[in-house]
C-alpha cells in the first residue's frame, strides 16, 4: 500500500538522505565509544564514505536498505525482506535502486585499488536487538585488519608459525 502523498514521500527521503541519518550517529557513538576514532565524509575518497578510519586503512558505508537495496538482486530487483520497492513508479524507483547497487559496487572496487578495506553497515544491522553485537563485530574486524596489515598474524595463532618456519626450507631445496 502507498498512502504516502508525493509531498510526504519527498519530505521523508531527504530526511533518509541528510547527513547525520540516525543509523550513521549509530555507528559513530558505538565506534568511539570503543576507543575507535575517525574522520566523517571524506570528500576526496570515492563513494565519500560515511567513516574513515586512516590507522586501519578501512572505510566504513552506513547504508539504508531501502537506498541500497539490501539483500536484493541486481538483476531482478524482487522485493527483499529490507527493500521493498513502491508498486507506484515501480520502474523508477528499480532504475534508482540499480543505479545505487552498481555504484556502491565500483566505490568499493576503487578503494580497494587505493588499498582501502570497505565495510558496510546495514541499517537494520542496527536495530535495537541488534545493535551491540554489529557494533562488537565491526570493532572486531578493525582489529583484525590492523593485526593482519602488521602482520601480527604468527603471534596472534601460534598454531601458524610451525608452518611459516617450514617455509625456508622449502624455499632453500629450490635454489
Ligand atoms: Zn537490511
Amino acid at each position: 500500500m502507498d498512502k504516502l502523498s508525493a509531498e510526504q514521500r519527498h519530505k521523508n527521503m531527504a530526511a533518509i538522505h541528510s547527513k547525520d541519518t540516525k543509523p550513521e550517529m549509530i555507528v559513530r557513538r558505538g565506534l568511539w565509544k570503543r576507543g575507535f576514532r575517525y574522520r566523517l565524509n571524506h570528500k576526496r575518497l570515492p563513494g565519500h564514505p560515511d567513516l574513515v578510519l586512516r590507522k586501519y586503512r578501512t572505510c566504513i558505508f552506513v547504508n539504508g536498505c531501502f537506498w541500497h537495496g539490501h539483500l536484493v538482486d541486481v538483476q531482478t530487483l524482487d522485493n527483499s525482506g529490507c527493500c521493498k520497492i513502491p508498486k507506484t513508479n515501480r520502474d523508477f524507483w528499480v532504475a534508482k535502486i540499480r543505479r545505487n547497487k552498481e555504484r556502491d559496487k565500483e566505490e568499493q572496487r576503487k578503494l580497494a585499488e587505493m588499498g582501502w578495506h570497505c565495510i558496510t553497515v546495514w541499517e537494520c544491522e542496527l536495530k535495537p536487538s541488534k545493535r551491540e553485537e554489529t557494533l562488537d563485530s565491526i570493532a572486531f574486524t578493525l582489529n583484525h585488519i590492523w593485526l593482519q596489515d602488521h602482520g601480527a598474524k604468527t603471534t596472534l595463532y601460534p598454531q601458524l608459525e610451525e608452518e611459516n618456519m617450514q617455509m625456508p626450507m622449502a624455499a632453500e631445496s629450490e635454489v
